[in-house]
């Protein structure tokens, strides 16, 4: 999709400084992060809202979750931990409608979130 944000960061059309990829999934920082890492991590087939999400799309949110995982290690996260989240729609507090993957670490996160 030409006029999605994060497709367009797929595509390499607009700059990210990307952690991660694979053949499914993508993984690059936050352009305003809300803890010292904030990566975000998203399929690289558009879907919009995790109500979207297909029977087939099962393969690509388990890859988001291991890429994660992944990233984490790879920051140093593993042990002391970190939040990995999904926002969907108005309530949820989405703002880009392609599906995303949060990855905040290297704070202590407070629960129950905002
Ligand atoms: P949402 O609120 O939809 O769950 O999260 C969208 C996230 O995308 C926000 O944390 C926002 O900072 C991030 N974001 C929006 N536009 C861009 C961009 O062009 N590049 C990067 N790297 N992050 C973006
Ligand atoms: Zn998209």
């Amino acid at each position: 999709m030409s006029d999605c944000i994060f497709c367009r960061i797929a595509a390499g059309e607009i700059p990210a400084e990307l952690v991660y990829e694979d053949d499914l999934v993508l993984g690059f920082r936050d352009l305003s992060p809300q803890a010292p890492t904030h990566v975000l991590i998203i399929p690289r087939k558009h879907i919009a809202t995790l109500n979207d999400l297909q029977p087939e799309d099962e393969a690509i949110v388990g890859r988001l979750y291991s890429a994660a995982a992944q990233i984490a290690a790879r920051e140093g996260l593993a042990e002391r931990g970190y939040r990995t989240l999904i926002n969907c729609n108005a309530d949820g507090g989405q703002t880009v409608f392609h599906l995303h993957l949060h990855l905040l670490g290297g704070r202590q996160m407070n629960w129950p979130p905002g």
